[in-house]
């Protein structure tokens, strides 16, 4: 294992010779990683293929106590600091080059409580192995659409799924969480534990620590009747008028997302995604309008188990290593306006796996006030987002281009605030506007637990 040198924030260095990582691999459980040693291009490594950082040190975190060793040296030093959960954020900013990396994929256990309905899950899961344990007991709560996301980002940015319409968005249903603060002091944040700590990691994003472990409310989930509803993109224009309509006026059981993509033979299409939570013979009822409308080219709506409806997306969306540049709002209203220049925009959209999709936002979700929670958009909105995704380097510039300018075209129509896991680092002046009127009270609370802004590499909610 060769010394390395760890950027600080401040510009320099930290000299780290090889006795001291020895030293400091003795103090782990996990392993300390530096460029060369079997493990460090996984531990390096994020979804976004874009996304090419090499840091000086990656600690494979495997408990608590190395997430506290880690963050004390990481604060002694002011180190250049990334924490990963999933690795999913498309920003990438869970890896960095040449300073530290708290990676936790290893911290992947959850423990289900059946009789009070809550499970505990260790910061480095992503939603697959939250679901495969809380589904063994027909339990489940709001989680991500794609299985491999990781629970901490997520949760922690806010968390936007096919349940949040029945159960609140995913920090709604975060009763607790345990995390190691930027003096390495582990603390439990809840209702009854710093109260605060738990408003601000209801959305707040990273800024405030290490979560090793989450606890979350659980709810009864079987079968669900969901599917998808593909129609050529001739009738896109039809679609989303028919979209807004149907969407304004909702059951919290019944949820509908819409997507520009590409059949899986590469033709333009338009689709309805749909999720309907209850009686499966109530869930053709309430889905008959969307069926009645006009005759899809596809229909592949029945009675399906919630870890299918879960995975939609996987396939196009979750291969790691595709590269990816998004942009993303939210959009109050679909006016006819808004949707003639998304689908004009979207008819050069040539890359088979990009898509632009609108989740959907109502029911319990939109009826906590805004200020309960750290996530503050709480209206019946549509979260936008052009997702650009190639395999092709040469082909970055062209897509990333794109796509701002797609955004471009519709920023107009967005919201002030948008959702924080949405954003790439090129958005960082629409960081602040997007925590809307809590973002005071987020500061004093940065300045309580992270006053030198040690955890920065996110969303960043400056102490200053
Ligand atoms: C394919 C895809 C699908 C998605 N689908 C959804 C969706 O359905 N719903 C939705 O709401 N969002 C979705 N997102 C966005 C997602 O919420 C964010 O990308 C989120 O940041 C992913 O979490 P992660 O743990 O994988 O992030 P990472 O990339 O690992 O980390 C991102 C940031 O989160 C913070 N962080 C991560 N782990 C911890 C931790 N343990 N403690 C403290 N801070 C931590 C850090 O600040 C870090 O920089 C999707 C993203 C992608 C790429």
């Amino acid at each position: 294992m060769a010394a390395v040198s760890v950027l600080t924030n401040g510009g320099g260095s930290l000299d780290v010779s090889e006795e001291q990582i020895a030293e400091l691999q003795r103090v782990l459980r996990g392993d300390l990683l530096v460029d060369g040693d079997a493990g460090y291009e996984e531990g390096r490594s994020v979804w976004n293929g874009m996304i090419d950082k090499r840091p000086a040190l990656i600690a494979m975190c495997e408990g608590t106590s190395d997430v506290v060793a880690m963050v004390k040296l990481a604060s002694a030093h002011d180190l250049v600091l990334s924490v990963r959960g999933g690795g999913h954020n498309a920003s990438g900013i869970a890896t960095n080059d040449g300073g530290l990396i708290i990676n936790l994929t290893r911290m992947n256990g959850v423990h289900v409580d059946t009789a009070n309905r809550t499970a505990r899950a260790e910061g480095g899961c992503v939603w697959s192995d939250v679901d495969k344990e809380t589904l063994l007991h027909g339990l489940a709560t709001t989680g991500g659409t794609v299985t491999n996301t990781g629970i901490a980002g997520l949760t922690l940015g806010g968390g936007l799924g096919w349940a949040m319409a029945e159960h609140g968005i995913t920090a709604d249903n975060l009763l607790s969480a345990d995390l190691v603060t930027a003096t390495g002091e582990v603390v439990t944040a809840s209702e009854s534990q710093n109260q605060d700590l738990l408003w601000g990691l209801r959305g707040g994003g990273g800024n405030f620590g290490v979560v090793t472990s989450f606890e979350y409310r659980l709810h009864e989930q079987g079968n669900v009747y969901g599917g998808l509803l593909l129609y050529p993109r001739a009738m896109a224009r039809e679609v989303m008028k028919f979209y807004a309509e149907f969407t304004s006026d909702l059951p919290d059981n019944l949820t509908v997302f819409c997507g520009l993509l590409s059949s899986p033979e590469g033709d333009p299409m338009i689709a309805l995604i749909i999720g309907y939570f209850g009686d499966i013979a109530d869930g053709e009822v309430a889905v008959k309008p969307m069926r009645d409308f006009a005759e899809p080219a596809a229909d592949m709506v029945g009675e399906i188990p919630y870890t299918v409806l879960q995975s939609f997306f996987d396939e196009n969306a979750a291969p790691h290593g595709t590269r990816r540049y998004w942009k993303s709002g939210y959009i109050p209203e679909l006016t006819d306006e808004f949707i003639d220049i998304v689908v004009e925009k979207a008819e050069s959209m040539t890359a088979p796996k990009s898509a632009v999709v609108l989740f959907h936002m109502h029911g319990e979700a939109t009826r906590v006030a805004a200020d309960a929670t750290a996530f503050s958009m709480r209206d019946n909105v549509y979260d936008f987002d052009v997702i650009s995704q190639w395999d092709d380097a040469s082909e970055d510039d062209h897509w990333r281009d794109w796509t701002r300018d797609y955004w471009e075209s519709v920023e107009k129509f967005a919201a002030e605030i948008s959702y924080i896991n949405h954003l790439m680092t090129d958005d960082v002046e629409r960081v602040r506007p997007s925590f809307g009127p809590n973002y005071g009270r987020l500061v004093e609370l940065k300045r309580t637990w992270d006053p030198n802004n040690l955890f920065r590499l996110n969303p960043n909610i400056n102490p200053a």
